[in-house]
Order: structure tokens, then C-alpha cells, then sequence
């Protein structure tokens, strides 16, 4: 079995090429999700971890556990006794996980411990009906990938055949992960009292793009224009754009149409937001990308307005210089 890294919210896995990421939410601080192949499924949950009020991990399984019970038995409306096996604890990522096992019909390892880096309690639950020698080699492998934290102030991502970076301070706000069109919303937001800052990335791709598109891959300045602008400007408040050129930055030697403008708005809370674009077609996975990174800042008319537009250019750089569009 050939396996491939996954990463996701700041989770790094190996899992078998054949998994595909079939549901997910939340952010960075509390969400969830699934990873499914036939005959084996994985979800992942986490949730803010206070060191100071960390739960016993046997009350966290035993609560998991009530509520997977009420879940079965309002679905089938049926009375159920959800039992579990304790089993030996193992480490994952450096730290010390409860374990159990879940027999269902199908067998459930479900295994948890407290990330102190990452300030998450964590939670992995398995669904196997492979053989019981199968499902132990495979969540033996996975288990021994799996890390919760790094040490980089940078997270990766590597998912529906791409792979970037970001800052940890950019969360995943909003996404639609459809057949022939996907976009991910990354967020960082910095209020003060008379400071509003924040910033957007918007990561967005294609699929078949030269069945959808034709010629339009080869103009993307049209393809822009025609096919996308209205779409992003629904989606991100404020953008505006001058002209296209082409950007002396390259994503894996493809070359990129940028786009950049300024707009000022407001009356007694002045806004400045500066917007950046760029739009590549990647023949080798035949996807048009199109990534835009908003930046404002809105204060009142009295006091003085300035992107830090060097944080930016770095933010921006790293993210671009990390991007795999194709394999
Ligand atoms: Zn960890
Ligand atoms: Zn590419």
C-alpha cells in the first residue's frame, strides 16, 4: 500500500493514497474530520485544551461514548449497549494516549491524549472492517505518522493534491469543496479598540479547466474577467483591481498574471484595503488557481492608516514559495 502525507489544521498524517478527505470543519482551535477508503474510515476531533482544567482522559472516552450511544440509538431508534475495551495507552506525536476499542460489528480503536503544544485535546476514532491483522498494521502505521504540533510558526497544508504554508494565525474561515471548483477562506483578524485589522486568502481552483475553459487557460487575463471576477467580488468585501501584468514571482515555473489595487472607503471609520491577485493554469494537473490575499486596516478619519505592506510581501512570498500545485 503506497501512502501519501496528509495535513490539515495543523494535524500532519501519513494515510494510504486511496483515503480521501470526505468531510471536515472548524478551524486550528476546535473542529473535526473524516478520512474514508473503503472498508476503513478515520475521523479526527479536537477541541481547545486548558492545561490548568485538563479532564481525566477516561471521562473524556467515557462521555465520547454516551453521546456516540444516544447518536446510534436516535438513528435506528433502537436501544444499544456500547461497550468499550480498555487497552494498552501508546504514544502519539510524544504524548501519552488513552485507548480503547469499540466492537460494533465493525472494530472501533479510539485513541486520546492532550496536546499541551498545540493546546488541543485530541481525538482519533477508527472504523475498520478489514481484517483484524490488517487494521492493526495500517492504524499502527498511521498512528506512528501522526504528529499534533511542530515547532514552525508555519502550518502546512497538503490536501486535495496541493500543498502551502501559512502562519498559524491565519484560520480556516470558510469552504467549498465541490466537484470542479473548490476554494478554501483563510482568516486573521486583529481588532483593537481603534484599530481594525485583518486580512483574507483566498485559494481557489479549478478542475478540467481546458474542458471548461478551452483557450482561456492560455488567456487568463480574459478567463479573469469573464469567468471569475464576479464571483470574487462577492465573496471578498472591498476588492478591487488595476490592471494585469505578469508577476516576476513563479508557482512552480508556471507563469502567474498578478493583480493588484487599492480602494479607500468609509466616513468616520476610514478603510484601506489593498488587494492582490494571482492566477496561474497548471496544465500538469489541468487546474486554473487563483489566489487572492486581502489586507485592510480601518481606524477613524483622525488618526493615520498603514498597511504594514512588508508583512504582507512576506506572508505572501512564504505562501507562494511553498505552493505544490501539482505532484
Ligand atoms: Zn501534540
Ligand atoms: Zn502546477
Amino acid at each position: 500500500m503506497k501512502f501519501r502525507e496528509f495535513a490539515w489544521n495543523g494535524f500532519y498524517i501519513d494515510v494510504p493514497e486511496s483515503m480521501r478527505l470526505t468531510a471536515e470543519g472548524g478551524n486550528l482551535n476546535s473542529g473535526y474530520l473524516r478520512l474514508e477508503m473503503e472498508g476503513f474510515l478515520m475521523e479526527v476531533k479536537w477541541d481547545p485544551l486548558d492545561p490548568k482544567k485538563a479532564k481525566p482522559l477516561a471521562e473524556v472516552a467515557e462521555s465520547f461514548l454516551k453521546t456516540a450511544k444516544k447518536t446510534i440509538e436516535k438513528e435506528t431508534k433502537k436501544k444499544i449497549d456500547l461497550k468499550a475495551e480498555i487497552m494498552e495507552g501508546r504514544f502519539i506525536s510524544s504524548h501519552s494516549a488513552y485507548s480503547m476499542i469499540v466492537k460494533s460489528g465493525a472494530r472501533e480503536p479510539i485513541y486520546i491524549w492532550n496536546c499541551n503544544e498545540s493546546k488541543r485535546i485530541i481525538l482519533v476514532h477508527f472504523t475498520s472492517v478489514l481484517t483484524e491483522k490488517d487494521e492493526i498494521e495500517l492504524t499502527g502505521r498511521i498512528l506512528e505518522s501522526f504528529r499534533c504540533h511542530g515547532k514552525e510558526d508555519l502550518i502546512s497544508w497538503s490536501a486535495l493534491n496541493m500543498h502551502f504554508a501559512l502562519p498559524s494565525s491565519f484560520l480556516l474561515s470558510d469552504r467549498r469543496m465541490a466537484v470542479g471548483r473548490t476554494y478554501l477562506i483563510f482568516d486573521e483578524q486583529k481588532p483593537s479598540t481603534f484599530t481594525e485589522r485583518g486580512r483574507s486568502l483566498v485559494i481557489e481552483f479549478f478542475s478540467m479547466a481546458n474542458v471548461l475553459f478551452g483557450d482561456k487557460c492560455k488567456n487568463l487575463d480574459e478567463w479573469f474577467k469573464v469567468d471569475y471576477w464576479k464571483d470574487l467580488k462577492k465573496r471578498c468585501k472591498n476588492v478591487s483591481f488595476r490592471a494585469a501584468e505578469i508577476s516576476v514571482q513563479k508557482v512552480m515555473r508556471h507563469k502567474v498574471i498578478y493583480r493588484r489595487g487599492v480602494k479607500k472607503s468609509g466616513l468616520f471609520w476610514r478603510r484601506t484595503t489593498v488587494s492582490e491577485n494571482f492566477t496561474w493554469y497548471c496544465f500538469k494537473s489541468n487546474r486554473i488557481y487563483s489566489v487572492s490575499f486581502v489586507s485592510y486596516i480601518s481606524r477613524p478619519f483622525f488618526l493615520k492608516r498603514a498597511i504594514n505592506e512588508a508583512d504582507d510581501r512576506k506572508v505572501l512570498q512564504d505562501f507562494l514559495s511553498s505552493f505544490k500545485c501539482h505532484f
